[in-house]
């Protein structure tokens, strides 16, 4: 643990709080930028010092502190999670354009991840963006994926999810996949290159299967109801990027 890896923590909690307006206002397509933060229920105005990552959560007792209006658990949450992957990242890549790159891929999986929990959508503002910078990260010899890689990577995860989306819609006559998965999985392709996909599309559909099933259970609401699919597709490209070559180097192992 250096002073370096808390610094990337911070950092983390910090753009954590960030992605929380942006999860916010994105889907309402509000402005990210302004106004300044203000209470969703009361209007009341946000001042710096209620402001402060996971704090002012634990020192307000998760309510505002004008209406009493309890405040998400997703709000600290989210900086918690956007802190461990900064640092987590700083941990493994240190102080390096490979750092700030791949910490805005995280970051664009995470308000993607969160949007889609809530709302059931995800954004072309974060997934098409996502792509193009991803395709450009490609271009840097350190990336260690090859342009094709990542653009094959686009058209594959793209293609591969559209056609699954249209075979379910033929069979059940239901939408099951989203265009924003689809472009969600082109822009995972663009950064992480084809290779990964068929891994990440696995531990997505297992987590999905396990995770969905278990939530549809207990909600008791049966398989009619749509079980978001982007934030397993984010959490299969964030256990990639971590743990990609021990997984695929496990997975050569058993095919021996
Ligand atoms: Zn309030």
């Amino acid at each position: 643990m250096t002073v370096g890896t808390v610094f990337a923590f911070l950092f983390g909690l910090a753009l954590g709080s960030f992605l929380n307006v942006c999860i916010y206002r994105i889907p309402l397509k509000k402005s990210i930028v302004r106004p300044p933060s203000s209470c969703p229920t009361c209007g009341a105005g946000i001042r710096f010092y209620d402001n402060i990552p996971v704090i002012s959560y634990i020192a307000l007792l998760g309510r505002c502190r004008h209406c009493h209006t309890p405040i998400s658990i997703r709000y600290p949450l989210v900086e918690i999670i956007t802190g461990l992957l900064s640092a987590a990242l700083f941990l493994r890549f240190g102080l390096s354009l490979h750092y700030v790159f791949l910490f805005l891929f995280t970051a664009a999986l995470i308000a993607i991840a969160f949007i889609d929990l809530q709302h059931k959508i995800i954004p072309d503002g974060i997934s098409l963006p996502g792509i193009l910078v991803g395709l450009a990260f490609s271009f840097f010899p350190s990336a260690g994926i090859p342009p094709l890689d990542a653009l094959i990577g686009v058209v594959g995860g793209g293609g591969f999810l559209f056609l699954v989306g249209t075979a379910f819609e033929k069979v059940t006559g239901r939408e099951g996949m989203g265009g924003g998965d689809v472009k969600l999985l082109a822009m995972i392709g663009a950064w992480m290159g084809w290779k990964a996909l068929p891994f990440i599309i696995l531990i997505s559909a297992l987590s999905g299967a396990v995770i969905g099933g278990v939530s549809l259970a207990a909600s008791g609401q049966g398989v009619r109801s749509r079980i978001p699919f982007g934030p397993f597709l984010a959490l299969g490209a964030l256990v990639f990027l971590f743990f990609g070559e021990d997984i695929v180097l496990w997975f050569y192992r058993l095919g021996r």
